[in-house]
């Protein structure tokens, strides 16, 4: 497509195109001569030319005029219908100023030349009285459509570059290096609170915060030496919450290599500014809570096993944190022995904790370099990339008196829990032979009439006494006795099986209750055997020793007894021994 300068030619194939240059381009610097001799110049000019009446109307136009634009011969024809439509407003206007001999003025219009179209004039106009008219005008025109046409292709383009600077969200500044605001975009004008048609030349620094002045003046003074700077800066609108602002200063350089002007960037950050206050709050907050609580932090890099202990933890360790561990391995050696494993446990089950989504935890002991012995707790938050486990971030505590407690604690509950069994059993046991007392007897009897145990199972409940026991005391004393009643306990209960239940009853008297027994009266036979066989001498017995009668009753399990009965009845069995002359025993069948 041709340049619309190129396209001097009309529709018809007529060339109108003047020359721009040369004599007969060249404006008169002195106006032409008054009179008829003025007139006679307008003819002699090569560039348009006309005389215009009082009334607007041509006068006279030279021929250069008439080449150009098809006026005919219709003298004293209107000058505005020379002009274009859009610009005789203001060529009318500029004619009508004028005022007085000599008066003049330019105006830049479209001229209609003879094919219908129009071309870019500099028309000179100047009041001319001449012989036949007082209030004529000249009116010189100077072709000016190349560089007209160049300035308007100059203005679009700059309206399209103006356009595209005030699409970008980023404020985009032109500063000149006297500090003046050359231009600016849209997006500085609003953040600096102008108006959209703010004209510019105002110095830049003024319009800023003032206590980014001095920062600014030294980004200025760094672009004019010709280095790019920055600074952060702040701006707050009325009624807006404050805007950050990143500025970035760049020199722009002349054909001569030096700066001409600089282009100031500014890029709004308020958000990224928030998010670093928030960040910074939250990491005063995660220190004050870390000081406040004593605690150490660590941070582990799994993959190049590199790790991070502050300062507190050091301290806890006993260590100087001016040599800090650096690795796992390091810090294994400072562990307790007993406690390595659980202690580096984060690095080998990191991957299982990652699936299991668990954080770690876990209690250790640690060694001082002086042999104390300190209990730490470590947490700590291990995290993934793609479920790989990078990174596991802890807290450690030292908990060593707590645990101290714990210990104390886990002590004076074992021995609670040994006192308590103790007097259980004390409660329940005789004494002076150990055996089960009457207490505990009338437990198990209790089970066994109440239905516990197999049920039709065949059971037997009876009693024991030591025959001449009163004559026993009496002739070896009491001491005596008490041993000779220790003898006979463990005889019987070596004698019985161990699902066997032997007691002692009171005094110098035994009670049993024996689960499913075959052969009662075998079982007391071996009773007395055990005792026989004991051989305590007792001179005042018949018998010539120690001996024991014995009286059961045998009954199917949950047959409807009461313990008081089975009792009574083992005692009638008893007393039949007794009465049969001691040293034997009664089974009371009730089956
Ligand atoms: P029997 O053959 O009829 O049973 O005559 P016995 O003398 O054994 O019976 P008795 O009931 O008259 O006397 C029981 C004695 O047992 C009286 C008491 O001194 C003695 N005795 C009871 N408990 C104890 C004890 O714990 N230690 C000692 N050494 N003797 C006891
Ligand atoms: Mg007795
Ligand atoms: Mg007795």
């Amino acid at each position: 497509m041709p340049h619309p300068d190129e396209d001097r030619r009309d529709r018809h194939g007529a060339d109108h195109s003047f020359p721009e240059t040369g004599a007969a381009a060249a404006r008169p610097q002195d106006p032409p001569p008054s009179g008829r001799r003025g007139a006679d110049l307008v003819d002699l000019l090569q560039s348009p030319a006309c005389v215009i009446g009082r009334s607007g109307g041509v006068r006279r136009m030279n021929a250069a005029w008439r080449a150009f634009a098809d006026h005919g011969d219709d003298a004293g024809a209107s000058w505005l219908r020379l002009i274009h439509p859009v610009d005789r407003y203001v060529a009318m206007s500029h004619l009508h100023a004028l005022d007085g001999a000599g008066s003049a003025t330019e105006i830049p219009c479209r001229l209609a030349d003879r094919a219908g179209g129009h071309r870019w004039f500099l028309l000179s106009l100047q009041k001319r009285p001449d012989d036949a008219c007082e209030d004529a005008a000249l009116c010189l025109a100077f072709d000016i459509h190349a560089m007209k046409l160049r300035e308007i292709d100059l203005e679009r383009r700059a309206s399209i570059q103006a356009d595209m600077l005030d699409v970008s969200v980023d404020c985009i500044k032109l500063i000149s290096l006297e500090g003046e605001l050359i231009h600016m975009n849209r997006a500085g004008r609003r953040a600096l609170g102008l108006p959209d048609d703010s004209p510019f030349g105002m110095p830049w620094l003024p319009l800023l915060p003032s206590d980014v002045w001095e920062v600014a003046e030294s980004a200025l003074k760094a672009a004019r030496e010709g280095l790019s700077s920055r600074f952060p800066g702040r701006s707050r609108l009325p009624g807006q919450k404050p805007q950050h602002w990143d500025n970035m200063l760049s020199p722009i350089l002349g054909a001569d290599g030096a700066p001409a002007a600089i282009l100031c960037v500014s890029r709004e950050v308020s958000a990224e500014h928030d998010a670093y206050d928030a960040l910074r709050q939250s990491q005063e907050r995660l220190a004050a809570a870390v000081r406040v609580g004593g605690l150490g932090i660590w941070d582990y890099d799994i993959l190049n096993d590199d790790l991070i202990c502050d300062d507190v933890w050091h301290r806890i360790m006993g260590r100087d944190p001016r040599s800090p561990i650096r690795s796992v391995e390091e810090f294994r050696l400072l562990v307790h022995p007993e406690d390595v494993e659980r202690a580096t446990e984060v690095r080998r089950a990191a991957a299982k904790l990652v699936a299991d989504r668990r954080d770690y935890a876990v209690t250790f002991r640690i060694v001082r370099p002086d042999g104390e012995i300190r209990w730490v707790r470590s947490v700590a938050l291990v995290q993934s990339d793609a479920g790989e486990p990078r990174r596991a971030v802890g807290f450690v505590m030292d908990v060593t008196e707590a645990r101290r407690g714990e210990l104390a604690l886990r002590d004076a509950n074992r021995t609670l829990l040994r006192q308590k069994m103790s007097l259980t059993r004390q409660s329940l046991e005789d004494p002076l032979t150990g055996l089960p007392n009457r207490r505990h007897l009338d437990m198990v009897l209790a089970k066994l009439c109440g239905g516990e145990g197999p049920a039709g199972e065949i059971v037997c409940v009876g009693m024991a006494d030591v025959d001449h026991f009163k004559a026993f005391n009496d002739r070896y004393g009491h001491p005596e006795g008490d041993a000779a009643l220790r003898a006979i306990a463990r005889a019987l209960r070596s004698a019985a099986r161990t699902s066997d239940f032997v007691a002692r009853y009171g005094g110098e008297e035994f009670a049993f209750a024996l689960n499913d027994v075959a052969d009662p009266a075998g079982v007391l036979d071996r009773f007395l055997s055990a005792v026989a066989e004991l051989n305590i001498p007792h001179a005042d017995s018949p018998l010539g020793r120690l001996a024991i009668s014995c009286g059961c009753i045998v009954r199917r399990r949950g047959e409807g007894m009461t313990p008081g009965e089975l009792l009574k009845a083992s005692d009638a069995a008893l007393y039949e021994a007794k009465l049969a002359g001691r040293g034997r025993s009664v089974v009371r069948n009730a089956l």
